[in-house]
């Protein structure tokens, strides 16, 4: 059987909070009980709001916390032209295409059709003809490769009605639609979430995903990724999200929360893993 790898992928874009401690704790807790390995990724590619001196931080406050990883440490910002070769493969097979709507242009779609409301965004094939969409790049439009849930169908045939994973030990039923066509890149940034993530998944040989709730839907549309892309599928494991006592999630705002301010307020590591439920 193939070792277990586990991964914990923060984004330096702030400092780790609770909620990150007690995902960290989920993540290296399954590798330990598996006899596996957690490995640490900084998912750094939004450039602007991602920064060195947080990715610093986290790797501080991580090993403060008592995790320890085998190192180099994996840098998404490192690869950014292993994301556009997944791309250029994708763009080969036909199952993406560019889309140039604005976010108002696409709001004002689901407003025309307000069957659609807060549903996913979903567009044609190959929403341009040609010469539209030649008129479009010549004027330097900007835009968003998205990819095609009608592509990736046709491209599977039946097998695209039976993706499935297991959560938690449960199978459960692949449905992509659920974020629709999701964006996999834009012109001036070569990567999206999506694709970085599922990249690198299989280039760390990941056997076990372990994250929040709050990325649920995102595995619908990463198994439907691994297919196309002919990559494995991993196992995944969504935990529920740490709230604080007015029930809401933890999140970057809470400063009070980070590890920094218990740290520096005098708690433990000992203190702080005790607390995590
Ligand atoms: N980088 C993501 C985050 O900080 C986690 C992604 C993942 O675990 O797949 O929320």
């Amino acid at each position: 059987m193939a070792k277990v790898l586990t991964r914990f992928a923060p984004s330096p874009s702030g400092y780790l909070h609770l909620g990150h401690a007690a995902s960290a704790r989920h993540a290296f807790r399954l590798a330990e009980k598996m006899g596996g390995t957690c490995l640490l990724r900084i998912e750094d590619i939004d450039t602007t709001r991602c920064r060195p001196e947080f990715e610093t931080a986290i790797l501080e406050d991580l090993h403060w916390l008592g995790f320890d990883w085998p190192m180099p440490v994996r840098r998404q910002s490192d690869h950014f032209s292993d994301y556009q070769k997944t791309l250029d493969t994708l763009i080969s097979r036909g199952l993406v295409y560019r889309c140039f709507k604005t976010r108002k242009e696409i709001m004002e779609d689901i407003a025309r059709a307000p069957h659609y409301a807060g549903e996913p965004y979903k567009g044609s094939k190959k929403p341009l003809s040609s010469g539209q969409e030649a008129a479009f790049l010549s004027a330097n439009k900007p835009y968003a490769w998205r990819l095609s849930l009608l592509a990736c169908q046709e491209y599977l045939g039946r097998p695209y009605n039976q993706l499935s994973f297991t959560d938690n030990g449960q199978e459960c039923a692949a449905k992509p639609e659920r974020l629709g066509d999701v964006i996999l890149a834009r012109k001036d940034v070569g990567t999206s979430y999506h694709l970085a993530c599922c990249h690198d998944d299989m280039v760390q040989n990941i056997t076990h995903i372990v994250r929040g709730v709050d990325l649920l839907e995102s595995s619908h549309i990463h198994r439907l990724l691994q297919e196309v892309m002919n990559w494995p599928t991993p196992k995944y494991y969504h935990h529920p999200l740490l709230s604080g006592k007015d029930g809401k999630k933890f999140s970057k705002r809470d400063k009070s929360l980070t590890i920094r301010e218990l740290r520096k307020g005098g708690h433990t590591a000992s203190d702080v893993i005790k607390s995590l439920p």
